[in-house]
């Protein structure tokens, strides 16, 4: 077994992989646990880098080795890079389940969503060949003779990327930034979040040995983010995915205030799925909306930021719906991951639990308990040690309780929790819907094409994503929660009011666009 993943190593301080070389930090560190058992797995420090000289070295030697190559040269890099995680999938899923108590099935969504999207990327690399710019759109005449012409031309920054990351997809979360930004040409500072940070270390380590990417190109940066903000000038993006709290102080950072640095934020998001009114409990997509809502409320135990938190429902269907969840959810076993019988594992880490907790409890004041996940008994775990929580349904009683309970709206529990909202009529669920000031994702399910299209028009501008489910595309819908690359990730107001991926859509944050303004001989050379 790889000396990285024996559960009795030593614990071992994650070097900083900066300026072209591998430097450990200062102090012991900020020790990574293991959720269930709470042993101690590894430590970071970021303390005492030389950060001037990290973000230069990134953006100088990075920046000029990356921007050397075309698109499909650095897809090529990006196809590599993937067979290096393939070859060590494994270890990932062994990382996985000690530093995010994830079971199987819970890793896959990031490790594997992970590799998928690296890939998807590496091929748009290919489909873009030997550019070494983007047009965007046909070029317009602005003179009556047509001569004179104006062409729209994304090409990469000058600058680097510096991704803040959250905790929940330590793989994804690296690859879903890190892909549409090496193949645009723009090199990379990952930050991890701190609790999970190993698995993005690893990934990180194992290609910086493979020598695949240019000097410059990928840099990590393990433990605080202190002074990391200050290091970004001008052309520097910062991409950053976290907490609404976080994400107040990264937007008002001065090199976002005053330097213009562009800045991406994915934050927290109080999603929701809707039956439609005209759908009955015998029908099939009764049961496809029950499942789904199950599988969002216990994968990675609810700690998804697209997870559906508002479930609504048309109020005669309550408690059919409350019943068939409740039954879903009594049978799901959580414990430790290492017994094959859990089917949900942990939070990732006390903080969490805590928090999960007191934000139950906030919810209850204005909710009944449909189905209470508190007393469940775990599966090899011990419920003082563990951050194991069982799922917990709530719900608003009736059309009127869910006018009054503001707080299921504007509360996101950060775990396997959610709650059951009764509507009056389609009108009355989408304003409900609406309270919760912009999400990243709305799920939609029914069987009427042109009142879902209606429906989903209606709701489109308050969210990134709207996912529309109808029986027949029962077995082949890509799931609420799951982020596809060809399609939009991210959403406004609450939810951060920022765009990843989308396809080709996902290099525009790394492009500056220029209009080209020359007579047509001219943009035709370009
Ligand atoms: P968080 O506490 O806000 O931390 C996110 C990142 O910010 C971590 O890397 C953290 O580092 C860093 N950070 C903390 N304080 C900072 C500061 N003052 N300046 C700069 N960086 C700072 O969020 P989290 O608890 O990791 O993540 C959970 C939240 O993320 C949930 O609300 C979830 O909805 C949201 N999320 C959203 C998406 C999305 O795509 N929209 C995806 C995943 C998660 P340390 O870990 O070292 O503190």
């Amino acid at each position: 077994m790889n000396l990285h993943v024996e559960s009795k190593r030593m614990k071992e301080l994650l070097a900083n992989y900066v300026g072209g070389h591998w430097q450990k930090g200062a102090g012991e560190g900020v020790d990574l646990l293991n959720p269930i058992t709470g042993e101690v797995l590894a430590s970071v420090s970021a303390a005492g880098l030389d950060l001037a000289q990290v973000f230069a070295y990134a953006r100088e030697v990075g920046g000029q080795n990356l921007r050397s190559l075309t698109y499909g040269q650095r897809g090529l890099l990006l196809a590599e890079v993937l067979k290096v995680l393939q070859a060590n999938r494994d270890k990932y899923y062994e990382i996985s389940r000690k530093n995010s108590g994830t079971v199987k099935n819970d890793t896959a969504v990031d490790v594997d969503g992970g590799l998928f999207t690296l890939g998807y990327f590496a091929k748009l690399g290919e489909r873009l060949g030997d550019q070494s710019y983007l047009p965007d759109d046909e070029a317009v005449k602005l003179s009556k003779d047509g001569l004179f012409q104006s062409q729209h031309v994304l090409t990469p920054t000058r600058g680097l990327a510096l991704f803040i990351n959250a905790f929940n997809f330590p793989s994804w979360g690296l690859w879903e930034k890190a892909a549409p930004a090496l193949l645009s040409g723009v090199p990379v500072i990952v930050k991890p979040a701190t609790a999970t940070a190993w698995l993005t270390h690893e990934m990180v380590k194992d290609v910086i040995e493979a020598k695949i990417l240019p000097a410059g190109a990928l840099s990590i940066i393990c433990g605080s983010s202190n002074g990391l903000m200050d290091q970004l000038q001008p052309f520097d993006v910062v991409s950053f995915t976290g907490s609404a709290d976080t994400a107040k102080v990264i937007r008002s950072h001065p090199a976002v205030v005053e330097q213009s640095v562009r800045v991406n934020i994915e934050a927290d998001s109080v999603n929701s799925a809707m039956l439609m009114p005209d759908i009955g409990a015998e029908d099939l997509v009764f049961d496809l909306f029950v499942k789904e809502v199950v599988r969002e409320m216990t994968v990675k135990s609810g700690q998804k930021c697209t997870a559906i938190r508002r479930i609504f429902v048309p109020e005669g269907l309550y408690k059919f719906v409350a019943q068939a969840i409740s039954t879903r959810l009594s049978k799901v076993t959580v414990g430790n991951p290492e017994n094959e019988n859990a089917r949900m594992g942990a939070l990732v880490n006390r903080a969490q639990k805590e928090s999960v907790i007191s934000g139950l409890e906030y919810l209850k004041t204005q909710t009944e308990i449909l189905h209470d996940g508190s007393k469940i008994a775990l599966l090899d775990a011990d419920a003082e040690i563990s951050c194991c929580v069982g799922p917990t349904l709530l719900g608003t009683i009736n059309a009127e309780g869910s006018d009054r309970a503001d707080r299921i709206h504007d509360t996101e529990v950060f775990g396997p929790v959610a709650t059951l909202v009764p509507y009056r009529d389609l009108e009355h669920a989408l304003s409900l819907i609406a309270r919760g000031q912009g999400s990243l994702v709305a799920s939609l399910y029914g069987e009427e094409p042109s009142a879902l299209a209606k429906a989903a028009i209606a709701v489109a501008n308050l969210h990134g994503r709207v996912h529309v489910v109808t029986p027949n595309v029962a077995t082949t819908q890509t799931g609420h929660g799951n982020v596809m690359p060809q399609s939009l990730h991210g959403g406004p107001g609450r939810a951060g009011g920022g765009e990843e991926l989308g396809g080709l859509r996902g290099l525009n944050f790394y492009h500056r666009r220029t209009a080209i303004q020359a007579s047509a001989g001219v943009l035709e050379k370009l």
